[in-house]
């Protein structure tokens, strides 16, 4: 069942494409979280995108040390 509008759905998981932040379900066929999710799945599957997934995580571990 969808969420009433203006709730946000959330799962415990972050989302692979957002480095430090939550997944909040936004694509509409993301059921579970990130492990469903259309947009992770072309993102991981694109060698060039899923390079810059990486670039934007290390950066992020690299502001947080
Ligand atoms: S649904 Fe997909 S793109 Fe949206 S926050 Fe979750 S993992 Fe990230």
């Amino acid at each position: 069942m969808a969420p009433a509008a203006g709730v946000t759905r959330r799962v415990d998981a972050a989302c692979p494409l957002r480095p430090g932040q939550p997944c909040t379900l936004c694509h509409p066929e993301a059921k579970l979280g990130p492990q469903d999710c259309p947009t992770v799945a072309i993102v991981m599957d694109d060698p060039d995108l899923r390079a810059e997934v990486a670039r934007l995580r290390a950066e992020l571990a690299a502001q947080a040390s």
